[in-house]
Formats: structure tokens, C-alpha cells, sequence
């Protein structure tokens, strides 16, 4: 039987689906390691762009940046961002770059830096969160915020999600400037809080209440892509995320008759309820496949050593007329997300009391759609496929169009071109995220945003993400830092 995935793709995306809205609602963690740090460590100087010598210097300076960063306890709720967004703005500051920090909420903060190019092309946004997910020590061999450099790896929560991807945004920055690159775009260095709740007054708030200070930007770059490394010191694929899908998160409620458990009555809202849900568990939505989709298998499937899975991958609207191939391909989760809109039961209240039949019952249903899908249509579908008018449905927030930025822009060519110089041939494809991150704020305002991480994972590290002993190792910490300058400054350099 052919086993599709083999896991390169499905666990890298399946951690990806993780790293936004996470709901933790216990406190933060307290202890000496909450304490702010706010040392800065050794600078490398430079009197131009780095040379090949520069890089292994570097990597030290970003592995001790990030190794501060993370003890800096951002765990949100409540984030408490400000701290880091003063750290941040002393680190920029050493090297000369300005930094404005912005307080919409006590403790809260969004910090914005620019170095400014000479107006020849569009600006680029580097964009990253400050805070993090709740780390439970028990479950960890070190302490999560000690940031402490051991056995080749950088330690800590916030090393992949995504304080080391800050910190590959934040070196660049800092070799831009010191180095005097000469800029044809601005750069803009954009620190947000509140990814991990999905709300309050993160990005969404930069975007709505200072937007002037995004004008015209032209690229984003942001968490959300995945390099896989292949084990052997290279890189298995570069995958760069270019659209996400988009949430729909629905209450469900049921009506009908309350009364006293003994005597059970015949509309009861919670068999009502269990009957509609029912119908919508056994429910196969459509199999769709998008261009993103179709591009990343076709790429995806050049590495793919199953010779059945080989030819599905390469031409996925075909095997989808297969019945096998349809059958084998969304057993596996992400394939699945991928090619569908997905609805995941997750909530379901009736009576607080066994023996009170309530007059209503409740579910919360976590809708994903594809790009291009119609929140409005979808609802029809599902009103249509529950067929009870006793049933009814009401969205939980806004929702937003899952929309796609271009593969065909200097941006996606110049990640190529980096990818390409540092390892012949390297495949790079599109990826979509089932999960959501911050960036369909920018992609609302034209802005072509990609996710990309520039440190190569194995599986195992990328289980660090949300999980527990979240680590990052030192090669992929200076071949990320690197990898990054080098597409920023082909994109922004003159
Ligand atoms: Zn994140």
C-alpha cells in the first residue's frame, strides 16, 4: 500500500497549521527568567558587505541576539510585547537605526524601524510577533526562558515561533546599516504583538491605525514558509508560503423544547443538534484544486520517491478521478486540508444539569476555505446539507477572503536565486497554509507577502513549534541569517 507524504511535507505543515491562535488561557509563567534582559551582546563590525569570513562572526552575534531575545518572557496573555519592543529598539539603536515604539494598550507594544532607500522601488516589510505561546517547564529538558546555547542548539520558546526568524530579520537590518548597503527600497522592520491570540491590537492594529506607515510597500516577508532539511547537511525543498487559508469559525445553535429529563419531549435541541452534526461530520465537501496547490505537488512531486504517489502529485486534478487516489491522498491530513474546505467540530454545550433539557444547544465549528471560496456559498451548502430550519448558523467574527500573493515577482525570483546559489538545483516551490498567520492583513492592502523560514528543519526540530524543548540549531541559525540578507539585499539593494 502506498503511504503518500512520507511526512516531509505533511508534519512541517501540520506544525504550521499551529502557529497562529493558540488559546492558552493560563497565566504566564513567573520565576527569574520573567525578569527583562536587556543587555546587548558583541557587535561584528563591517566596513562593507559581509565576505565569505563575515558569516561564521555573524551567526555567533545572532545565536546571542536570540539567545537574549528568548529571555525576555512574552507569553501571551498577557504578551507584555513593551519589553521586548524597548530591547528590540536598543539593539537597532547601537547600530543607529531609529526605532518607534507604539503602546495601543498598557503593556502592549508594535515596534516599526525603517532604514530608507533612495525611492527606486517600493518598500519591503520584514515582519515578525513578539510573543509566544505558554511553555510548561515540567515538559521540558531546560528551562524554556533561559535562552541557554548548548549541544549546537539555541534553546527556548520563541526559537522557531518566531524569535529567531526576528532575529534573522533583525541582522539584516544591522549588516544593511553597517555595512552602508546602498538601498533602492526602504526596509522596514515591523515587531507586532498578539499573533498567538489571533486578535487584539497586533498587526491588525498597526495595519488599521498606521497605515501611512506602510504606504506603498510592495513586499512582506513574515512566519509561515518551511525549509526542510534533507539530513545530510542540505536542503530537501524551500517551500514559501503564498497563501493561507482563510478561518470561517461558525456557532451552531440548536431550538427547541426545555423540560424535565424525565419526561423527554420530542424537538429536545440537543438531539437536534447531535443529529445536525452528525450529518455535517459524514459530510465530504468538494475536492478543489487551486493553482498553489496543484504547483507545490507538481514541484513536490520531483522528490517524491513513491513511484503511485509520483504520478498523483505531478498531475493532481487527474488522480483525482481515481478513487484510490483520492482515497490514499486525504488520509493524509495536510494533503486533505489542502484540497478541501475543512469543517473540524470542536464545541458542544447543551444542559448544565442531566436532569434539564435545555431549550437550546450549542456546537462551534472550525470552517477552513480554500482561496476563492465564498463564505456566503459555503453557508448555503451547509444550511442545505443540515436541512433543519431549527438549526441555524451565525459567523463567530469578520472573516477575510483567503487571498494569494504572486510567485511571478522579484521577491519569489529572488529567494529562488538565493536558494539556488547556496545549493544547485534546490527545489523551491509555493506553499498554502492550512492555518493562518499574520500576513492576510498585508495581502488585503495589495502587498505581496510571503512566509518563509530561512532555517532548514528536520522534523524533529520543527516539533519544537508550540511543543515542548523548542530549539534552534547553530548551522541552521547561520545559514537562515545569511540566507535572509542575502534575499533582502538582492531585493533592496541598489
Ligand atoms: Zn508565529
Amino acid at each position: 500500500m502506498v503511504q503518500p507524504g512520507r511526512g516531509w511535507w505533511r508534519s512541517g505543515l501540520f506544525l504550521l497549521l499551529f502557529t497562529s491562535c493558540a488559546r492558552n488561557p493560563a497565566p504566564p509563567l513567573a520565576g527569574p527568567s520573567h525578569a527583562p534582559v536587556l543587555e546587548t551582546p558583541e557587535r561584528v563590525a563591517l566596513i562593507a558587505a559581509p565576505v565569505e569570513s563575515d558569516w561564521n562572526a555573524l551567526g555567533d552575534e545572532a545565536a546571542a541576539l536570540l539567545s537574549r531575545y528568548i529571555r525576555i518572557n512574552t507569553t501571551n496573555p498577557p504578551g507584555n510585547e513593551i519589553v521586548a519592543a524597548r530591547w528590540l529598539a536598543a539593539v537597532l539603536q547601537r547600530d543607529g537605526i531609529e526605532a518607534r515604539i507604539f503602546e495601543p494598550a498598557p503593556g502592549k507594544a508594535n515596534l516599526y524601524a525603517r532604514l530608507a532607500g533612495d525611492g527606486g522601488a517600493r518598500p519591503l516589510i520584514l515582519l515578525n510577533h513578539m510573543d509566544v505561546v505558554l511553555a510548561s517547564p515540567e515538559y521540558w529538558t531546560v528551562d524554556p526562558f533561559s535562552g541557554v546555547i548548548k549541544d549546537g542548539y539555541v534553546w527556548g520558546r520563541g526559537a522557531l515561533d518566531m524569535k529567531g526568524e526576528a532575529v534573522a530579520q533583525l541582522m539584516t537590518m544591522l549588516i544593511l546599516k553597517r555595512a552602508r548597503v546602498p538601498l533602492k527600497r526602504d526596509v522596514i522592520f515591523l515587531a507586532t504583538a498578539d499573533e498567538e491570540i489571533g486578535a487584539g491590537v497586533g498587526a491588525g492594529w498597526f495595519v488599521e491605525h498606521q497605515r501611512d506607515l506602510l504606504r506603498d510597500a510592495e513586499f512582506l516577508l513574515n512566519e509561515g514558509g518551511l525549509t526542510r532539511s534533507d539530513g545530510r547537511g542540505g536542503v530537501q525543498f524551500f517551500g514559501v508560503g503564498t497563501t493561507e487559508k482563510s478561518p470561517y469559525w461558525l456557532d451552531v445553535t440548536a431550538r427547541g423544547t426545555a423540560g424535565h429529563g424525565s419526561r423527554p419531549t420530542p424537538d429536545n435541541p440537543v438531539n437536534r443538534l447531535v443529529r445536525a452534526l452528525h450529518k455535517i461530520a459524514d459530510w465530504q465537501t468538494p475536492l478543489l484544486v487551486t493553482p498553489t496547490v496543484a504547483r507545490s505537488f507538481r514541484d513536490l512531486a520531483t522528490i517524491e520517491r513513491d513511484t503511485t504517489v509520483r504520478r498523483w502529485l505531478a498531475d493532481i486534478q487527474t488522480a483525482l478521478r481515481d478513487s484510490l487516489a483520492v482515497r490514499t491522498l486525504t488520509s493524509d491530513l495536510t494533503y486533505n486540508a489542502l484540497l478541501r474546505n475543512t469543517i473540524s467540530i470542536t464545541g458542544l454545550k447543551g444542559s448544565d444539569k442531566t436532569n434539564v433539557i435545555p431549550p437550546i444547544a450549542t456546537a462551534a465549528l472550525d470552517v477552513r476555505l480554500l482561496p476563492g471560496q465564498e463564505p456566503a456559498a459555503f453557508l448555503t451548502d451547509l444550511v442545505r446539507v443540515v436541512g433543519d430550519t431549527a438549526v441555524t448558523f451565525k459567523p463567530q467574527g469578520p472573516n477575510w477572503p483567503a487571498t494569494e500573493s504572486s510567485a511571478e515577482t522579484d521577491m519569489f525570483r529572488a529567494i529562488t536565486a538565493v536558494a539556488r546559489a547556496r545549493q544547485a538545483n534546490a527545489l523551491v516551490t509555493t506553499l498554502m497554509l492550512p492555518g493562518f498567520t499574520d500576513s492576510h492583513y498585508f495581502r488585503r492592502l495589495g502587498i505581496q507577502s510571503y512566509g518563509l523560514s530561512p532555517f532548514p528543519l528536520s522534523e524533529t526540530d520543527s516539533r519544537g513549534v508550540h511543543g515542548n524543548d523548542e530549539r534552534v540549531s547553530l548551522d541552521a541559525l547561520r545559514f537562515g541569517v545569511r540566507f535572509y540578507y542575502d534575499v533582502v539585499s538582492r531585493v533592496a539593494g541598489k
